[in-house]
């Protein structure tokens, strides 16, 4: 017997083609009225639509989300939710817009309907991460878990090829890591393999043709439950290494884990065969470390930290980074075998 926690996260979600056709039902099922609807600058004219679409129900627009969520730019958005007189967020993007809707719940508790647009997973964790004079701090509250996930496959028909991978990349870590962190579970693992094996499959569909409705389909489905993976379940050493290599060299999130996925995985497969025989499974190969680096080679996405302009003088400082406040990990870490991932995932060597 191997006892375990579960502990599932409250959340309501629609998931379909054209599902944005709902959105005025749920803000009135939330008992809102006056949406305030929130983009990036890029997104801004899906926004426009939606906000003309939802009428009276829309109360105006913010279409200022930025990255890792700067607490100027919430502030912002505070003022334009009070003067809108709003009652609830509906946020149309990936983790920057889906960070602005959480910024502003956790100040002000309002309700939030979220449209995903990426595969990186923020709509279903109750992690917010702020950042303020370069400063990063995350904290983790139900205060900012999204009440309404509105999975629209039309809306990620969109993205590009490129984002497509490393987005599809940085779900799959979630998932990779569910299945061997200390939290692991039987649910969790069932919903981490079954993620896995969806967004595998699709990406190369989605890279040789990216409007196909099946393939984003399974992508964005994949996506949902590798979410449901991060809110819910644990990370490791993977995440540790990202969060140092983004912290401290500001690399870009999505690209990041797709670089280092590989070299993490290799290293802790020794200690992990009930994942490894997950993983497999999830990916029809013996060898899914090499098969993850395979598939975002073939995608497009850079293959090392160097590409991504980290120098090559700062490994032996991500090196000791990475020692400080340790997360749990299956395999105990080991300098060496820590340099040799760093190394490798710089020059975007094959895992060996
Ligand atoms: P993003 O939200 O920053 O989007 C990147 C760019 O792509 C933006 O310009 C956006 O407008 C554009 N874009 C998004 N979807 C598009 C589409 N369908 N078509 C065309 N353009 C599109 O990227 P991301 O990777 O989704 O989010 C990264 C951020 O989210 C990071 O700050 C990360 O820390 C955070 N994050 C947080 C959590 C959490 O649980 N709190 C989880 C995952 C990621």
């Amino acid at each position: 017997m191997r006892p375990f926690t579960y502990t599932g996260l409250p959340a309501r979600v629609i998931f379909g083609s054209g599902t944005v056709s709902v959105l005025a039902e749920e803000i009135k099922a939330l008992k809102a009225s006056r949406a305030l609807v929130l983009t990036t600058p890029p997104q801004a004219p899906q926004g426009e639509q939606i906000t003309e679409e939802l009428g009276s129900l829309a109360a105006g627009m913010f279409t200022r989300a930025a990255m890792h969520t700067p607490v100027a730019v919430t502030e912002e958005a505070m003022k334009a939710y009070d003067k809108a007189g709003a009652d609830c967020v509906v946020s149309i993007g990936g983790g920057s817009t889906i960070g602005l809707g959480k910024a502003i719940a956790l100040r002000n508790g309002t309700p939030q309907i979220v449209l995903p647009t990426t595969y990186a997973g923020s709509e279903m964790t109750s992690i917010i991460g702020q950042t303020e004079q370069g400063e990063k701090t995350t904290q983790k509250t139900l205060k900012v878990l999204p009440e309404t996930v509105i999975y629209d496959v039309n809306f990620t028909l969109s993205l590009p090829v490129g984002m497509s991978v490393t987005s599809g990349m940085n779900a799959i870590a979630h998932a990779v890591e569910a299945l061997y962190a200390e939290q692991a579970n039987p649910v969790l693992s069932l919903m981490a393999e079954e993620g896995i094996s969806a967004l595998f499959g699709a990406l190369p569909r989605i890279v040789a043709s990216p409007q196909d409705p099946d393939a984003r389909s399974d992508a964005l489905y994949g996506a949902w439950l590798c979410a449901v993976c991060l809110g819910s379940g644990g990370v490791a050493l993977h995440h540790k290494l990202c969060h140092v290599l983004g912290g401290s060299f500001d690399l870009p999130h999505a690209e990041t884990h797709t670089i280092v996925l590989p070299h993490a995985l290799a290293y802790n497969a020794p200690a992990i065969p009930d994942a490894m025989t997950a993983l497999k499974r999830a990916t029809g190969s013996d060898d899914p470390a090499g098969k993850f680096f395979d598939i975002a080679r073939q995608g497009g996405a850079p293959a090392g930290l160097r590409d991504l302009g980290m120098p090559e003088s700062e490994i032996d400082r991500a090196v000791e980074i990475a020692f400080r406040n340790p997360y749990f990990n299956p395999r105990p870490l080991e300098e060496a075998g820590i340099r040799r991932i760093i190394r490798a995932a710089w020059a975007g060597d094959r895992p060996s």
